[in-house]
């Protein structure tokens, strides 16, 4: 008895001891992290329904639905096993030990081989999934590509040695003498396993059921210490990752507003991160939760198109960086400390405190993250679109760390593709990405049969909205024709609407996004003064770009205004029996998501509200639409970079429109239509397809259809 006692506890003390040294170290590592302001303590009601739907309920996995059905068993089988761990511990010491209370009900019994089969179940799917999806096979379409398989082997064959030597050890229990095993036939998995060891004796099962008892113990110890070293730390680090999580999701506006104030920059000041410790701690939080599952690498666009940008990569790139570059983190935190405490003690002792911390961080030379962690074309190939945060499992924040870092290279580096370069000078100078000047930003109205009001000083009582034009609504031919439209229509309906003609300016999207915090901040600044003076209380954009700015980023400038999409303001208005769609269009519409309409903000149904409302639209989903929908290869400052890597966004995305079928592309945002009548173009299906936005689907139904059939404008 004491034997298995000692051999029990010393492979798991040994084990503990060494894991517990990791996590540890692996804790502060990520407290070395900047500050994350406002993470801890803000929505509590919101991060326990996280960890109830996200973590519990397992909501991203299943989406996926084979992999994350086998994960939810995996899950929950580990977690209600625990019983099971408690029950081998209690066994090393006394042999007839139950768990208190419920040690020997046959349902805690039932549950807990229930679940041991249901994991071994889940293995099988896993193993079947990893062969048929091994990257050998599939190369970059893999999501396993560049991940550790190695060790996801590894992983499978130490759960299914749990699981094994837990019911081999069930089942030897079972013809034991004193009888030991308290669970009757509900038990029905070691009751099988235990059929088999039947006849070979007492004395022969107690010997066996002692074996697979420490083989068990040790198994679980020796799962602890690899969990402890490999991707596996999820199994502890995510539920604390999605309980820190921005709620309801890290889409939308920005984490962080950086602080621009030049009153406040020293030497010490660093805008964005271009060391691994620039990072909030939350981010580095986010680098050893990865799973390296892959779902965001399979969904991202630029990766799709054949691009060396693979989110899961970014972020194991630089989680191995934080690891490698951990005695300069480490040291950098002491020393800052140091500092922090210098004072005091100084004026105590006489002398300054931490000077040996700080002589040790200047020693070690920490390594720029770009170029040699990320390379540079990784880092432009980004166009936060978000689809890797939708889908990563456990909220990791992939467009933050790559916005940060842009911003580092732009701000502190002055490093960006050239061809953006004009296009910043252009916001600044001009109030465009173009470049054409405030004076032209009410040429579209002219082909308006009506007046438009423009906002001179303040905006009238009776006027309802401001619409807010945008940069290519105001600018571009193509989309011009789109705020026109929509235009017509709010006009029809009798909504009232003035806009700021040339007093507005970019909302500076496309700069914050490549990374000019500055410049962003600036024109944010000058907008919101501007809106402010005007009076305007609501606001209607049709893109969905200066919507997601104006909605969700200039309130930490105090412009606090109640923000429309056209979409859904459009959506109410047809509702509301204001506008009627028409029996002038007929036909089969696909309906492309922008990505900063939909996965951004959550506005899915009322554009398809509204193409629904027209009689003749019969409508046609791509593969990929709503919260997986494809970005179009504009966002992120991408509209004004060089695409020379791999094949085209917006192509790969126009060929899955097109393959519907459908005669109509349609959208709801400039640069989406610009993009795919683009790739339309390119292909030689302008005469059969057409990209149009929803307001001009709606306008085209409206139109009166002549004695032959062919509509004729009104
Ligand atoms: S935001 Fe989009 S393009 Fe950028 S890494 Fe994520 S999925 Fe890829
Ligand atoms: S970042 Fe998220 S989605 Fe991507 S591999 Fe890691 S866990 Fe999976």
């Amino acid at each position: 008895m004491p034997i298995r006692i000692a051999i029990g506890m010393a492979a798991t003390l040994i084990c503990v001891a060494v894991a517990g040294h990791r996590f540890h170290w692996i804790s502060r590592l990520v407290r070395a992290g900047q500050p994350a302001p406002g993470r801890v303590r803000r929505d509590l009601g919101r991060r326990a329904e996280a960890e109830v739907t996200e973590v519990a309920g397992q909501r991203k996995l299943l989406n996926w639905r084979i992999p994350g059905i086998a994960h939810f068993f995996t899950m929950w089988g580990f977690t209600l096993l625990i019983f099971t761990i408690i029950e081998a511990y209690g066994d090393l010491f006394d042999p007839t030990f139950h768990i208190p209370g419920i040690g020997t009900s046959p349902v805690l019994g039932f549950i807990e081989d229930f679940f041991a089969v249901a994991v071994l179940a889940a293995l099988v799917v896993f193993t079947v999934i990893r062969i048929k999806n091994a990257p050998s096979r599939k190369e970059r379409a893999s999501r396993f590509y560049g991940s550790h398989t190695g060790a996801a082997w590894v992983t499978l064959l130490l759960i299914f040695a749990v699981i094994a030597t837990l019911l081999l050890y069930r089942g030897a229990e079972i013809d034991t003498k004193p009888r030991q095993f308290p669970y009757d036939d509900w038990a029905f998995a070691s009751h099988v396993i235990g059929a088999g060891f039947a006849g070979l004796g007492h004395g022969v099962d107690g010997t066996l059921a002692t074996t697979f008892l420490l083989l068990n113990v040790s198994v679980i110890s020796g799962f602890l210490v690899f969990v402890s070293y490999s991707k596996h730390l999820h199994i502890f680090v995510a539920p604390v990752n999605v309980a820190f999580s921005r709620r309801p999701r890290a889409l939308g506006a920005l984490d962080r507003t950086l602080d621009m104030d030049m009153d406040n920059v020293t030497e010490d000041t660093v805008f964005g991160a271009g060391f691994i410790e620039n990072f909030t701690w939350k981010q580095m939080l986010d680098f050893v939760a990865c799973t390296e599952c892959g779902r965001c690498q399979s969904v991202c666009p630029a990766w799709s198109t054949g691009k060396p940008l693979s989110p899961k990569l970014v972020i194991m790139g630089l989680r191995d960086n934080m690891f490698s570059q951990a005695s300069h983190v480490l040291a950098g935190r002491a020393s800052q400390r140091a500092d922090e405490h210098e004072k005091p003690r100084t004026a105590a002792h006489g002398e300054p405190a931490g000077g040996e911390q700080r002589d040790h961080a200047e020693l070690l030379v920490p390594e720029p993250l770009v170029p040699g962690v990320i390379d540079p074309d990784v880092l432009w190939s980004c166009t936060t679109c978000g689809s890797c945060v939708e889908q990563c499992p456990v909220d990791i924040e992939h467009v933050d760390a790559i916005v940060d870092m842009r911003r580092y290279q732009v701000l502190m580096e002055s490093s960006f593709p050239h061809e953006a370069g004009l296009m910043l000078r252009n916001i600044e100078n001009q109030g465009d990405p173009w470049g054409l000047g405030s004076s032209r930003r009410t040429e579209w109205t002219q082909a308006l049969d009506f007046e438009v009001p423009v906002v001179t000083d303040t905006i009238p009582d009776d006027v309802e909205y401001l619409y807010w034009v945008g940069c290519a609504g105001a600018l571009d031919e193509r989309a011009r024709r789109q705020v026109q439209a929509a235009a017509r229509l709010l006009h029809q309906a009798g909504v009232r609407f003035a806009i700021l003609g040339p007093k507005e300016s970019c909302t500076g999207d496309p700069a914050r996004r490549i990374g000019n915090e500055y410049l962003y901040q600036e024109q944010a600044k000058a907008n919101v003064a501007t809106l402010e003076a005007a009076g305007v209380k609501k606001i209607v954009t049709t893109c969905p770009h200066c919507f997601n700015t104006l909605k969700n980023e200039y309130p930490a400038f105090g412009g606090e205004f109640e923000v429309v999409h056209h979409s859904e303001l459009l959506d109410d208005l047809v509702r509301a029996g204001r506008i009627v769609p028409g029996t002038g269009y007929s036909g089969t519409v696909t309906y492309h998501d922008p990505c900063y309409l939909g996965r951004h903000n959550r506005v899915f149904d009322e554009p398809r509200a509204v193409i629904d409302a027209i009689p003749g639209a019969r409508t046609v989903e791509m593969r990929r639409c709503r919260e997986r929908g494809f970005c179009c290869g504009a966002g992120g400052a991408r509209m004004w970079m060089e695409e020379t890597i791999g094949t085209r966004v917006n192509m790969d995305r126009t060929l899955e429109a097109l393959g519907t079928g459908a005669d109509v592309v349609s959208t709801a945002c400039p640069y989406c239509m610009i993009m795919l009548d683009d790739a339309v173009r390119a292909n030689g299906k302008e005469e059969e397809v057409r990209v149009l936005d929803i307001s001009q689907l709606v306008e085209e139904s409206q139109r009166v259809v002549d004695a032959v059939g062919s509509p004729e404008d009104r």
